[in-house]
């Protein structure tokens, strides 16, 4: 048994919201992953099996790894499809915004949304959201926001709305988000919910493939580098560094979501914990961190890198240099084990 855990009246706004709604948007956040688009594009299938014009905008492009998602090459993004873009968020009469928790999460996106009058709904599974939304369905202990959109359909009483596009959707999320079925997924409830997408009779298999493993040549070798040459270790602080430069990128032909993984890898290492990753981008240094158990490392990007997200996964930026992003990382280490001797460390590499 799925518990309704949305209380009954948000799902009756959310009901009358999307009865007097005949457009709908649904965005997400910056660089969309698996659980953003998957829960954008399940909803938007089954609101458009309702009746609605529904669209989905993304701030910028999907990684190329998820263009199997179905749904996905008929999106807006914002950076390529500008004024197609304006169009739908500027002519929706209701707009949804998935997997995020501040507007700040949509980039220039947040300009033009901001302004609007039309009412907006959250659905999401980070911490904190902002009050800036008509409804708020929030909850920080759901593996995912695809989750969170089967609850609501369910709730809603739509789910005979849910195709097999839609439920594939649905299971993209659920498995990226929780690293195939591996971490916040311990709520029963989590298979249940499998158990009833899977019964839309997708191919799972194929799915789970493309989802889960499936890497360009170019992406394999740089993960393969990225281990061998650039993996440092501090076993004394259960953490893990990887840095990328522009340069190491772009000699392995670099693409969106090529290194999306990479960061969980050191954890495989048993004295390891937490992992960071930092890969310098054309306009700042993006920070992906990973933990296991308890050591939390939204608080670690929310006090040092600027962002936040989940216990056990989170980011952030740095607008600077990749040496002042390390120089961050190693004020973490200090912080955080003032006794220990960092300088003493049995890395398998001394590069950085
Ligand atoms: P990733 O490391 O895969 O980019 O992100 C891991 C998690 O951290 C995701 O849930 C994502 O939403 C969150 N996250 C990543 N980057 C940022 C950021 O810049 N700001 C905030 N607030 N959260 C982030
Ligand atoms: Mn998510």
């Amino acid at each position: 048994m799925i518990s309704p855990i949305i209380d009954e009246t948000t799902i009756n706004r959310l009901r009358a919201l999307i009865n007097g709604a005949g457009r709908i948007a649904i965005t997400c956040h910056k660089s969309p992953d698996g659980d953003a688009l998957g829960a954008s594009l399940a909803l938007c299938h089954v609101l458009r099996r309702l009746g609605k014009n529904a669209s989905v905008v993304t701030p910028d492009m999907p990684p190329k790894a998820l263009e199997f998602v179905p749904g996905l090459r008929d999106i807006a993004v914002f950076t390529k499809h500008e004024l197609r873009s304006r169009n739908i968020l500027t002519e929706a009469q209701l707009i949804f915004c998935l997997d995020f928790n501040s507007m700040k999460r949509i980039d220039r996106l947040a300009e033009l949304v901001e302004p609007l009058k039309a009412p907006r709904v959250l659905i999401d599974h980070h911490l904190d959201p902002d009050d800036e939304f008509d409804v708020t369905i929030s909850f920080p202990e759901a593996s995912s926001t695809c989750e969170l959109v089967f609850r609501t359909l369910m709730q809603m009483g739509l789910l005979r709305y849910m195709d097999r596009q839609a439920a594939s959707c649905l299971y993209v999320g659920l498995l990226t988000d929780t690293g195939g079925f591996a971490y916040s997924c311990d709520n029963p409830e989590f298979y249940e919910i499998v158990a009833s997408i899977m019964r839309r009779r997708f191919d799972r298999i194929t799915l789970y493939n493309k989802a889960m493993n499936t890497f360009s040549a170019d992406s394999l070798r740089l993960q393969g580098y990225a281990i061998s040459e650039k993996m440092r270790l501090f076993p004394e602080q259960g953490a893990a560094l990887i840095v990328l430069s522009k340069e190491e990128l772009e000699r392995f032909n670099y693409s969106r979501g090529d290194t999306e993984t990479l960061v969980n890898r050191p954890l495989a290492i048993p004295e390891i914990y937490w992992s960071v990753f930092l890969r310098e981008d054309p306009d700042r240094v993006k920070v992906s961190c990973r933990s296991q158990g308890d050591f939390s490392v939204s608080d670690i990007c929310n006090r040092y890198f600027g962002g936040g997200g989940h216990q056990n996964a989170a980011g952030g930026e740095v607008c600077g240099t990749l040496d002042e992003a390390v120089s961050i990382f190693y004020q973490v280490l200090a912080d955080l084990f003032p006794s220990a001797d960092i300088n003493n460390d049995s890395t398998t590499s001394n590069q950085q």
